[in-house]
């Protein structure tokens, strides 16, 4: 059956392009769309202050691709981006927005072979997106011709500023002539040579900006969560915590759909709800929940819109929500009607920004919180437990890992009150892992007046310099380059300052993370 093609909100907008949003699961623009879109289509400069997770990658690359003419395989948009990761990122949203138009988009970035990049340049692309240093590269090669450039996007400008980038950004600017082009431009902040930069090559430049709106924030406890695994870390808050009706927000019509999968294999009572489907299956969850047959809501910000329920206890935002008026709406779903009420958020490392600007647009604190850890779940579930291991010793059918026990037993180190302890650990838990729970002493590590140290165990071994880890923390945890402190390399590991309130946000966001390819582990320095 095909799918039914529902508008993007106000915005006008031709069917392939509506067919892919439609894929996509966007219900409606988010707010920075809602503004940009209109006016990028009529044709004007757009300066947009806006950061990740506000839904700014496609504000600029609908309207960008609907003006594309898909006959030419030539590149008529360049977008500019800071990192490697936001450039690979940029172009799979750009490519899933042009599907139906066969729109091809390209990412090019240093660290990749450039061979290759030659060869895909060459069996055409509409759009380009690269790294400033790597596309100057290319255009002097003559690998890249940018004379059919229509539109150019500068995004997270501050971002390129603060790495440096700032030369060869005005290079390449300046090599499309100012009549042939759009310009739009997009950064989270505008420092004084971003305006400047917007000032010399842009036409008349309108500015779009968050909306300053003074709202009330409920008075509810709020807490967010930072993890790169939001489905193990949801389903440890739901065991760990006394959570009764509770909602949980995903971005998208698809991201509803899969978590409430997600949760219902896991054994979880929980419902999706979205536009997508008939009235009548929404009522049908809709009196599930109220009833208290379903113990959890899974929603877009449309679909909840309509919601009444009154005994709410906790609003859990899988997705970080677009803007802080979304946040205040959403949050505002729990502590009704003199009742307490819990809102949690899940951020990625990349989203901090977006949640410190929530914050301080709402006027309020969100306090960081850690995952509940195995213990804490246990303690809630120990009744559980118990009951599932009488159920199994009374169907008596585990003959088969009698000689695993007798083994361990026979060779003495361990009493049998302890294997057993052991094996019941490892069913519930699972095989031994890192403990990320382990206490992190922040309050003396040896840094300087307001600053964390870190440990990081790479180092000139590996080639590494202070320029490296100070892109990648950047990158990574997406904080502004100029606020990390000393750095000190040595042989095999290295030393970093960093300020106190980023500390945690970034240990998290460098697990498992890589510097120049090598995996690291941060850890907080010992005093010295
Ligand atoms: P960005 O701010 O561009 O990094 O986007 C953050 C996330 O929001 C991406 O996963 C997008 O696919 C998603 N997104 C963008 N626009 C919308 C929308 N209108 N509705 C729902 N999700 C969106």
């Amino acid at each position: 059956m095909k799918k039914e093609i529902k508008p993007f909100g106000e915005i006008e907008l031709s069917r392939k392009l509506l067919q892919a949003i439609g894929d996509m699961g966007f219900e409606e623009p988010s707010p920075i769309q809602a503004k940009t879109i209109p006016l990028v289509l009529t044709g004007a400069d757009v300066i947009g202050q806006a950061q990740t997770g506000t839904g700014k990658t496609a504000a600029f690359g609908i309207p960008t691709i609907e003006k594309i003419k898909e006959t030419e395989r030539r590149i008529q948009a360049l977008v500019l981006s800071p990192t490697r990761e936001l450039a690979i990122q940029t172009a799979e949203e750009l490519n899933k927005i042009g599907r139906y138009k066969r729109i091809f988009t390209l990412p090019v970035y240093g660290g990749q072979s450039i061979d290759r990049q030659i060869r895909a340049l060459r069996r055409g692309v509409h759009i380009l997106v690269g790294t400033p240093g790597r596309l100057l590269d290319h255009i002097q090669r003559g690998t890249v011709s940018l004379k059919d450039v229509r539109t150019l996007i500068l995004d997270e400008a501050d971002e390129m500023l603060d790495m440096g980038f700032i030369d060869d950004i005005e290079t390449i600017v300046s090599s499309i002539p100012l009549a042939d082009r759009q310009t739009l431009l997009f950064s989270a902040t505008m420092p004084e040579p971003i305006e400047r930069l917007a000032h010399r090559y842009m036409k008349e430049p309108q500015k779009i900006a968050v909306s300053k709106e003074n709202l009330t924030v409920p008075l509810i406890e709020q807490f967010y969560y930072e993890t790169r695994d939001k489905l193990e870390g949801l389903t440890r808050v739901l065991d760990g915590e006394d959570t009764g009706k509770t909602i949980v927000f995903c971005r998208t019509k698809r991201g509803v759909d899969d978590l409430t999968a997600a949760l219902e294999t896991r054994g979880y009572l929980s419902g999706g709800l979205h536009g997508d489907l008939s009235q009548q299956q929404r009522d049908r969850v809709m009196k599930k929940f109220r009833e208290g047959k379903l113990d959890i809501l899974i929603a877009t910000d449309v679909a909840a819109r309509g919601i009444d329920i009154d005994d709410i206890t906790h609003v859990i935002n899988y997705d970080i929500p677009q803007d802080h008026e979304s946040y205040v709406h959403r949050i505002g779903r729990t502590g009704r009607a003199g009742r307490a009420g819990i809102a949690m958020t899940f951020i990625e490392p990349r989203e901090y920004r977006q949640l410190r600007l929530i914050m301080k647009l709402a006027k309020t604190k969100i306090v960081r919180r850690e995952l509940p850890s195995a213990s804490d779940i246990l303690e809630r579930q120990k009744d559980t437990v118990r009951e599932r291991l009488l159920q199994v010793l009374q169907k008596n059918r585990y003959d088969e890992y009698h000689t695993i026990i007798s083994d361990v037993a026979a060779e003495g180190d361990y009493d049998l009150v302890d294997i057993a302890a052991a094996a019941l650990k490892l069913s519930v838990e699972g095989p031994e892992r890192r403990d990320e729970a382990v206490e992190n002493n922040l309050t003396d590590t040896g840094g300087a007046p307001g600053m964390v140290r870190l440990f990081l165990n790479i180092g000139r071994a590996q080639k590494i310099r202070p320029s490296d880890i100070v892109r990648s923390i950047a990158d990574e945890a997406d904080i502004p380059g100029n606020i990390i402190g000393v750095i000190n390399i040595y042989d095999k590991f290295t030393f970093v300052e960093v300020p106190q309130d980023v500390a945690e946000h970034v240990m998290s966001a460098m697990h498992k993370a890589t510097v120049k390819g090598f995996k690291v582990n941060v850890e907080p320095a010992r005093k010295r």
